[in-house]
């Protein structure tokens, strides 16, 4: 049977990219779907107050490269565009500790840790990982901090995923034999997570997507995939079909279809999750009952702390440059945007340690009271990025949210195993208060928090995760979808544990992994 292409891949973030480029090199005729929009360097916003470049909001026509979504338990942040999430993200790109091989559904199902060493490998040379040798103030606070706590050798500098070469020069491709785009060195501007204006971040279109397309494969940027269809009606042995249309149209978006002999989902935890569990109720019936459960957040707090040292610019260096390990669970960052992305300001109110409703409502009342001027201060203080770390703290202990549809039809969470994610974390507050004083500032917390008890999260993780049967998982440990024939399911939604730290390296390697098993074109008889 003759297909338009053989495989069709939802999304261009991590396991997509890794998808793209490693059935490119398999000899296959791949398509990418993406629902975001191209960006070059010089159409990322230079603040984030350009609203319209910084957030995806269709209803208002902001085709941004970061998407809000505000669900009953967990706020999440996450990517869209070319590129999905390496757009907007941090380049942060650590290994997680030995636990997260051997808990969660995956736990048994090979020896992790081991299968996937060379893979981690392998996504440290694509991303460019490379050591941050540029701590800026923010980072320096921070191993003051680790020196105060007696932990200086728990402190690092971050590997990240940027280009440290002479700052601001461009040159010629310094990573893929010159196959790669020319790029150019970092210039420590802090503004990664607004989109690199200066070619110096390795987001996803620099690497896996350039040398997918130097091998045929093919990118369709605002492309919203909305059905999948098998073509045999039962579980896609002759292939599928993919409904999409267009995400950016004003009204009636023109739709379209292709066939395909396999697929990879790759939308991340809030596009592959929530389309499959629309899919399940017509199209996809046989995916597995465990789809929407099992996801994780890294049990985060994001605290930011603006400092009242006029004197200090904590927004140089890279979104995040250095790293702590806390305790035998956790780790504290510290994030900065670049000078004059001030949004987040005006989402800001202080730190309360948690309680039940009212209680939250009395300590915020008797904090706004009895620190008002510093308050003051804090809100209007010059340049907020220029003065403000934003803390992010993350742990490896584990609780789980399900994700699921509402009679509605949309899409909200319930509580899984373990207590709900919660933003009073007792560590991360006394450490955020230990981190103000190293910086002369006030630490504060994003309004939902102390309002409605709702933590935020940038990695969210799970909902597709592995098993050995359907029963236990939606896909089995080579990213294969129980229940149907060459689909796969490669991005966050596959992690299966709680990796403790920022998840992109292990999204990549798993991917890596999973296209590997893939066989040849020439052996599939394609
Ligand atoms: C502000 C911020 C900072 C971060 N910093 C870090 C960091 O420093 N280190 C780290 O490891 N992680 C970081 N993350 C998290 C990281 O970005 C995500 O974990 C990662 O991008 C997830 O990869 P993925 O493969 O699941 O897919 P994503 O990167 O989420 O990409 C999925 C893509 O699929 C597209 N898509 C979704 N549905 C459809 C559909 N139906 N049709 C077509 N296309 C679709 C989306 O538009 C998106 O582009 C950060 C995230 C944010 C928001
Ligand atoms: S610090 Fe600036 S130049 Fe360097 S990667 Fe981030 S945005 Fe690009």
């Amino acid at each position: 049977m003759q297909h338009d292409y053989d495989y069709i891949i939802i999304g261009s973030g991590f396991g997509g990219s890794v998808s793209a480029l490693r059935l490119s090199e398999k000899g296959y005729k791949v398509l990418v779907l993406e629902k975001g929009k191209w960006y070059r360097a010089e159409d990322f916003p230079k603040t984030n107050w350009n609203l319209r470049r910084w957030l995806w909001l269709p209803a208002l026509r902001w085709f941004g490269i970061m998407k809000l979504t505000f669900f009953r338990h967990v706020t999440i942040l996450s990517g869209t565009g070319v590129g999905g999430g390496s757009l907007v993200y941090a380049n942060t790109l650590p290994r997680p500790k030995a636990a997260f091989f051997k808990t969660g559904s995956w736990a048994g199902l090979t020896d992790w840790e081991q299968e996937l060493e060379p893979y981690y490998q392998t996504a440290e040379r694509m991303l460019g990982a490379a050591k941050n040798p540029h701590p800026g103030p923010a980072d320096k606070a921070l191993e003051e901090l680790a020196a105060q706590l007696g932990r200086q050798k728990k402190y690092s500098h971050t590997r990240v995923g940027v280009f440290f070469g002479p700052p601001g020069q461009t040159v010629d491709d310094p990573y893929f034999d010159g196959k790669g785009p020319r790029r150019a060195g970092c210039i420590f501007c802090g503004s990664c997570m607004t989109g690199c204006r200066h070619n110096a971040k390795n987001s996803l279109d620099k690497n896996y997507l350039h040398l997918a397309m130097l091998q045929g494969a093919e990118v369709k940027a605002e492309q919203e995939v909305f059905d999948v269809r098998p073509l045999d009606g039962a579980d896609g042995s002759t292939g599928y079909e993919v409904h999409f249309r267009k995400s950016t149209a004003w009204f009636f978006p023109k739709k379209n279809k292709l066939t395909c002999k396999g697929l990879v989902f790759a939308g991340g935890v809030l596009g592959t999750v929530p389309l499959l569990l629309r899919l399940r109720q017509h199209s996809l019936p046989r995916l597995s009952a465990r789809l929407g459960h099992d996801v994780r957040t890294n049990n985060e707090s994001l605290l930011p702390v603006t400092s009242l040292d006029k004197s200090v610019d904590y927004s140089e260096g890279v979104a995040i440059g250095s790293i702590l390990q806390t305790d035998e669970h956790s780790h504290l960052e510290p994030v900065r945007y670049g000078k004059g992305s001030g949004f987040w300001r005006f989402s800001l109110l202080p730190l309360v340690s948690g309680g039940a409703f009212w209680q939250r409502m009395k300590d915020l009342l008797r904090i706004l009271v009895k620190d008002a001027s510093r308050i003051a201060r804090v809100l209007t203080v010059g340049d907020w990025a220029r003065h403000t770390p934003i803390l992010l703290f993350m742990q490896h202990l584990d609780s789980t949210l399900q994700l699921r549809l509402t009679k509605l039809g949309r899409v909200n969470t319930s509580l899984g195993q373990g207590p709900a994610p919660t933003p009073f974390i007792p560590q991360a507050v006394s450490l955020a208060k230990g981190y103000a004083q190293k910086v002369k500032g006030y630490p504060m917390s994003f309004f939902l928090e102390p309002l409605a008890g709702i933590s935020s999260t940038a990695h969210i993780l799970g909902g597709a995760v592995m098993g050995d049967s359907a029963e236990t998982g939606v896909i089995d440990k080579n990213n294969k979808v129980f229940g149907y024939q060459n689909m796969y399911i490669c991005d966050g939604s596959m992690i299966s544990a709680n990796p403790g730290v920022n998840p992109s390296l292990t999204i990549t390697a798993i991917s890596e992994r999973a296209m590997a098993k893939v066989e040849d074109a020439k052996a599939a008889g394609v």
